[in-house]
């Protein structure tokens, strides 16, 4: 299994390292790792912060363990040269449609989490989002209209195909789950919702085994936070999705423990941790390495299929946590080698 590692800029570096540290203390077939650059990183030795080099790695590899990107030092440059665009590249180049995050509260967390703890404790629950479509890719743009006012639109749409593959990518997870989707959508008001639940539904009938439901969006974001133990796995479009994943993470508690991962039809995929490069702490072996060690999981259960030796990762973060084991973003006092030698002594 060849893995690309990209760990781009600040906290990028330091938090990988402590994920590549785990995966190979499971002594998986064959891991081989290929080490890339992006970000600023990329930008300074290479003049470009998405190389033609990294995406053939990315493209020569099963998945690819991110880091982060973002670098201040970049500010003034002209958008394409922006750090960001790297993962806007990777996310195009690469054919990743789909955006999934896990949302669960860990054993002795439930005080941190912005809920009440007996609502908290039980989130487990995972947000798929679609990525390429919607209204952040339809026809948009600022006109005048005939008595002078400024009108702004953005069409939003998607089509059969695209809804019907992030529906395949919702049930399947869900069947690796406890077999509950909730399809997201607005079909009270948008055609475009309509059309999504009509094909959500016919693609059900391949996945009879999952229980199907389906929410208003706004509904769905009440629910999130009064009742999110009803969710399993929800599925949705890049709007909804974009909006209903940043409240579950908050739910949950910290930034430093939230993985994710983008996927391509198949089984390619690019995982990285929600934060950012944090430059405030770089440099500092301050970051907690948490949230990119269950990335890593998640590359081995959805790349890889391993979903033993993902539940491995899981459950050694979750022993380290209960046993008091504390990055920054949680309180603590635990360094980011410390948090990698918890889990590894739990592994
Ligand atoms: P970016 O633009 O790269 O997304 P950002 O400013 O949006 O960056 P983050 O880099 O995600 O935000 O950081 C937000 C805050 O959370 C910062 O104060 C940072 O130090 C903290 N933080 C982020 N990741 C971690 C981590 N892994 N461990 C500890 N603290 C973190
Ligand atoms: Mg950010």
């Amino acid at each position: 299994m060849r893995v690309a590692v990209f760990a781009g800029d600040g906290i990028g570096s330091e938090v990988t390292a402590e994920a590549v540290r785990v995966l190979e203390a499971l002594d998986l077939l064959k891991l081989e790792l290929v080490y890339g650059d992006v970000g600023g990183v990329a930008y300074r030795k290479h003049g470009h912060p998405l190389p033609a080099e990294t995406l053939e790695i990315a493209r020569s590899c099963g998945a690819v363990l991110f880091g982060a990107v973002g670098d201040f030092s970049c500010d003034h440059l002209e958008r394409h040269l922006r750090p960001e665009q790297a993962i806007l590249g990777l996310r195009k180049e690469l054919g990743l449609f789909a955006n999934l995050r896990p949302a669960t509260v860990f054993k002795g967390l439930e005080d941190l989490t912005t809920l009440r703890p007996e609502v908290a404790e039980k989130i487990d629950l995972l947000i798929v989002r679609e990525l390429n479509g919607d209204v952040y890719f339809g026809e948009k743009g600022i006109r005048t209209l005939d008595d002078g006012r400024r009108q702004g639109w953005d069409m939003m749409s998607y089509a059969e195909d695209e809804v019907r593959r992030i529906a395949h990518t919702g049930f399947k997870a869900a069947m690796g789950r406890r077999r509950k989707l909730c399809s997201v959508d607005k079909a009270n008001v948008l055609e475009t919702s309509q059309l999504w639940r009509d094909v959500v539904i016919e693609v059900a009938k391949e996945y009879p085994e999952v229980e199907l439901s389906h929410m208003y969006v706004d509904n769905a974001a009440m629910q999130l936070v009064k009742n999110p133990g009803q969710f399993d796995v929800i599925v949705t479009g890049n709007l909804f999705g974009d909006i209903l994943s940043d409240q579950a993470s908050m739910c949950v508690g910290s930034i430093g423990l939230l993985a994710s991962a983008s996927l391509a039809e198949g089984t390619f995929g690019l995982y990285e941790p929600i934060h950012g490069s944090a430059p405030d702490i770089a440099g500092k072996g301050l970051a907690n390495p948490m949230a990119t060690i269950l990335s890593a999981a998640m590359l081995l259960r959805h790349s890889y299929g391993l979903e033993v030796q993902a539940a491995r990762i899981e459950a050694a973060v979750g022993r380290a946590l209960a046993d008091g084991i504390r990055g920054g973003d949680l309180g603590g006092q635990a360094g980011t080698k410390e948090i990698g030698d918890a889990v590894l002594a739990r592994l």
